[in-house]
């Protein structure tokens, strides 16, 4: 069993697109979901810090009780938790990302960006 990590919105229209990039770009069976409305903006804005704690914890277990191959940080079109248009959410996103790297060095961690046609591409 193989395992990667997904710290995605709760948006239903992004989970399968996402999983489906996911198994492949880790070359893993199954993605791990941590979900919450506009996880970069939580990440990045640093406010909430509960609930960071809570999505620390959850990819904590993802990490080193299922030995994920990688975690994606993702952001989404029309997000309804975060209001932001793309260019924001990147850089936010891109914050989140250089978060998660001090919690979780030893793993890979890249960002995602899913558009207005559900279509996931991995920033650079
Ligand atoms: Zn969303």
């Amino acid at each position: 069993m193989s395992f990667c990590t997904a710290i995605n919105c709760m948006d239903g229209r992004v989970q399968l697109p996402v999983i489906h990039f996911l198994q492949k770009r880790f070359g893993a069976e199954y993605v791990d979901a941590v979900t919450e409305p506009g996880p970069n903006r939580i990440l990045s804005e640093q406010a909430e810090k509960n609930t960071i704690e809570s999505i620390l914890h959850r990819v904590g277990i993802s990490v080193h009780k299922h030995g994920s191959k990688g975690i994606a940080m993702v952001g989404h079109y029309d997000c309804a938790g975060n209001p932001a248009g793309k260019d924001e959410q990147d850089s936010q996103t891109r914050t989140a990302v250089a978060f998660l790297k001090e919690h979780f060095g030893d793993t890979e961690i890249i960002a995602l960006w899913v558009d207005e046609d559900w279509k996931v591409s991995e920033m650079s």
